[in-house]
Formats: structure tokens, sequence, C-alpha cells
């Protein structure tokens, strides 16, 4: 059934991997896609690609979440060419992993600066439009490491449970207008950001996760489809783990 029909979402960081699968999942449910990446050339594609798919309208946007001004002029393009605004799923996300002895300071800002406020930005942006309507859902991207901590990414690790926290705090704040913020917190996926780990590693992984395997793009995309149904209409300020077990 195609529960999201005449709904509209922005998806941020949605050229590839997660993005992109959460993409072409609230597609396949009817909604009409705003896309927003640093890659200009890679969203229009994407773009393209979701639109003649799925008949619904979709939109190619690049800019960069860590600037505030980038990210009022995607909410407001996206309101200007679709009219409204009811989902926003905050999945822009960048590692700069090292040890921390040897982590640089600018390593350390520029992951915050993309992967905690990036959603500040945007979903203060999304919230004016949302506020009015009175209705609408945001889905934070986390991660597992954001709730157990990482050796070698103090800085991604970190932004990811300032995540949770912005999760929180917006789902208090918002819920007066009926906006409903929520996060989900992958495990291991299957993209080009874990794509570099060696075998080895990848193997020491997978004997770590009671399911057995890395999870898919399409896993997230999944437990973010139900965060944006009506099913999921009394759940605010929750963390819904994709983890394959790794994290209990
Ligand atoms: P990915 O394949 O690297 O995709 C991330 C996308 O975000 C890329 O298209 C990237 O563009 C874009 N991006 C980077 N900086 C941006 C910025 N400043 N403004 C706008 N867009 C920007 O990563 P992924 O694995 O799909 O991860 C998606 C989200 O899930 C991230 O938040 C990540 O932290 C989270 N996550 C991933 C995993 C995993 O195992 N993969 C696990 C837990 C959580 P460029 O490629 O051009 O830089």
């Amino acid at each position: 059934m195609k529960y999201l029909q005449a709904k509209t979402a922005l998806i941020t960081g949605a050229q590839k991997g997660i993005g992109y699968a959460i993409a072409e999942k609230l597609a396949s449910l009817g909604a009409d896609i705003f896309l927003t990446d640093i890659n200009p050339e890679g969203i229009k594609k994407a773009a393209e690609t979701l639109s003649a798919k799925y008949q619904v309208k979709a939109e190619g946007f690049a800019h960069d979440v860590s600037k505030e001004l980038d990210c009022e002029n995607a909410v407001s393009s996206a309101v200007q060419i679709f009219g409204k605004i009811d989902i926003l799923v905050n999945n822009a996300g960048i590692t700069r992993d090292n040890l921390v002895l040897r982590m640089k300071e600018k390593d350390f800002d520029d992951v915050i600066a993309v992967n905690l406020k990036g959603p500040f930005f945007m979903s203060k942006s999304a919230f004016k439009h949302m506020s009015r309507q009175r209705s609408g859902r945001i889905v934070n991207i986390s991660s597992v490491v954001g709730q157990c901590g990482q050796a070698g990414q103090a800085n991604y690790s970190s932004s990811k449970a300032g995540l949770i926290g912005l999760t929180k705090s917006l789902a208090r704040e918002f819920s007066k207008r009926n906006v409903n913020v929520n996060a989900v917190a992958p495990g291991f996926i299957e993209t080009d950001m874990t794509a570099a780990l060696e075998e080895k590693t990848r193997q020491a992984i997978i004997s770590q996760i009671p399911l057995e395997r890395l999870g898919k793009p399409e896993d997230v995309a999944n437990a973010v489809a139900f965060l944006c149904s009506e099913e999921s209409s009394y759940i605010t300020g929750q963390i819904i783990a994709v983890n394959g077990g790794i994290y209990i």
C-alpha cells in the first residue's frame, strides 16, 4: 500500500548509500522526494532515477548541511516546489577516524559540523513549516557507536551520541505542534562508509553480530519508513536500533 502518497519528504545525503535507500523506500510508498547532497551531479541523477522508477515528483538539490544558510535554502526550496514538507530525514554524515592522540581539532570540528549541527539547522528550518501545518516527522540517522562508543571514532561517536540528545530534546519541544522526532541507530551497514574495512576487521565485526551479517541500507530504510507512517504516530523521542543485535 502506498501509505505515503501526498506526503513530501526531504532526505539529506541521499545520492548513495543509506540516504538513497531511504529515498527509494519513501518514493516506493508514494512520497514526493526532495533529495539533497553535497555532490551536485550525484544528487541530480538520484532524483531523476527515482522519479522515473516510482512516478513521483523528485528534486535534487546540492548543499552543505554544515552551513545554516544552505539548510534554510534547501528547506525553503522544498516548500516552494512541493508546497509543504511532511518528513525530514537527517541522514548526511561523515567520518574522519583516528586515535585520539592523532586526531586534529579540525577532524573533530568537521564531523560535529556535518553530523550534529547539520540536523540542528535542518530541523530548525523544517520545524518553521511543520509547526504551521501542525504535523510532521523528523528522523535522525544516529549510530550504534553513539550508544556504545568506538575506539578511533571519538569525533564520530560524540556526534552520533549528541544526535540522540538532540532527538530527545526536539521531540519534547516539537510535540506540542504534533511533530514527532525519532532516531534510527544503525549498526554496521554495507555502504561506502564500511567498504574500506579490511576483510579481517569485517570478519571480526560479523563474529560479534548475533544475526551474523552486516546490515543492508534497506534494513535502515524500512525502520525509517515505519517512523514516517501512521502506525508510529504515538512514538516520539525514541532511538530504534537496526544493528543485528550487536548492541543490546
Ligand atoms: P555514505 O555512503 O558516505 O553517504 C553519505 C552521503 O552524505 C554522501 O552522499 C555524502 O556525499 C553526503 N554528505 C557528506 N557530507 C555532506 C554535507 N556536508 N552536506 C550534505 N551531504 C553530505 O554514508 P552511509 O554509510 O550511507 O551513511 C549514511 C548515514 O548513516 C550517516 O549519517 C552515517 O553516519 C550513518 N551510519 C552509517 C553506518 C554504516 O555502517 N554505513 C552505520 C551507522 C550510521 P559525498 O559522498 O560526496 O561526501
